[in-house]
C-alpha cells in the first residue's frame, strides 16, 4: 500500500482501436500514466462503457475482455486484457456505496469493456494490476455521480487508484461535430472543452455538476452523459476541496477531446 491518499484520474479512452496507434498523443501519454502510481494494489475504473439502472460492481476472479463495439477492424476483436479481478475489492465498493446510502449490485459474470481495458492495457501492459469495474447511470444527474464518488473516496487510502474512463468531448452522435481522420476540431469543441479545463483546474464542483446548463456547446460536445460521468465520480472520489490538473491534452479524430486530469 501506498502511503497517504492517492489521486483520482479521469482519462479520455477515444475510440477501441487506440490501442494500436502508437503514433497518437493519447496512445503516448497513457503508456506512461502507470508508472507515476507505484505499487497500487488495485484499479477501480468507472467505464461509460457499463451503464446500468442502478449502481453495480463486478465481482469476478477472471473478467472476461468484453468487445462490445461494431464495426472496427477484426484484430481488435482478438485482443484480450487478461488482469485478474477482486471479488473482495468488489465487495468493499458495494459496502462503501451501499453505507452511503445508495444502491450497488453485484454482478459475479461482468468482464471488462474497452472504457476500462483500452486506457489499462497501456498502463499496465502486464495486466499485473486487479480490475474491478463500478458502473454509471446514464439516466441520472451529475450530482449523484458525484454523490458516488464520494462514497468510495476512502479507497484512495487503501491501495486502490480510481479511474474514470470517459471523454473530455464526445459529440458521438451529434451531427454538427463530426469525427474522423483529417477533421479539423470544430470551435464547438474547442468552447467546452476550454469550459472543462477552467473549471476542473478550479475544483468548480458546482459548475461542473450543472455542466449542461453553465458550459458553451454542451448539448454537442456530451450529447449523451455516459462520457461525462465518470469524471464526476472521480471528482467526488478525490475528496473535499479537490482540484484538477490537466495531464494530458490532445485531439483525436477531429472532435474526440482526449483529456486527462489528475484530482486531488
Ligand atoms: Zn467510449
Amino acid at each position: 500500500m501506498m502511503p497517504g491518499p492517492l489521486p483520482t484520474l479521469f482519462v479520455s479512452h477515444g475510440a477501441p482501436t487506440l490501442p494500436l496507434e502508437p503514433e497518437v498523443p493519447a496512445h503516448r501519454f497513457l503508456t506512461g500514466l502507470g508508472k507515476r502510481f507505484p505499487g497500487i494494489d488495485a484499479v477501480l475504473c468507472i467505464s461509460a462503457h457499463w451503464n446500468t439502472p442502478r449502481p453495480g460492481v463486478n465481482a469476478v476472479m477472471k473478467p472476461a475482455t468484453v468487445h462490445d463495439f461494431y464495426g472496427f477492424p477484426g484484430e481488435l476483436y482478438g485482443i484480450t486484457y487478461p488482469a485478474s479481478g477482486s471479488p473482495d475489492l468488489a465487495r468493499r465498493v458495494a459496502g462503501l456505496v451501499e453505507a452511503a446510502g445508495l444502491p450497488c449490485d453485484t454482478d459475479t459474470g461482468r468482464g471488462i469493456d474497452h472504457g476500462a481495458w483500452v486506457p489499462l492495457m497501456l498502463m499496465y501492459p502486464g495486466a499485473e494490476i486487479p480490475v474491478v469495474q463500478l458502473s454509471i447511470q446514464g439516466h441520472l444527474d451529475p450530482a449523484r455521480h458525484f454523490a458516488l464518488g464520494e462514497a468510495i473516496a476512502p479507497l484512495r487510502r487503501e491501495g486502490v487508484l480510481v479511474i474514470g474512463s470517459g471523454g473530455s468531448v464526445h459529440p458521438l452522435g451529434d451531427p454538427t461535430l463530426a469525427l474522423g481522420d483529417g477533421i479539423p476540431t470544430d470551435r464547438h469543441a474547442h468552447a467546452f472543452n476550454e469550459w472543462l479545463t477552467r473549471a476542473v483546474t478550479s475544483g468548480n464542483t458546482e459548475d461542473l455538476i450543472h455542466y449542461r446548463e453553465l458550459a458553451p456547446s454542451a448539448v454537442h460536445a456530451q450529447p449523451y452523459p455516459d462520457h461525462f460521468m465518470p469524471l464526476l465520480v472521480a471528482l467526488g472520489a478525490a475528496g473535499p476541496g479537490a482540484k484538477g490538473t490537466v495531464i494530458h491534452h490532445s485531439w483525436y479524430w477531429g472532435n474526440l477531446g482526449m483529456d486527462a486530469y489528475e484530482f486531488r
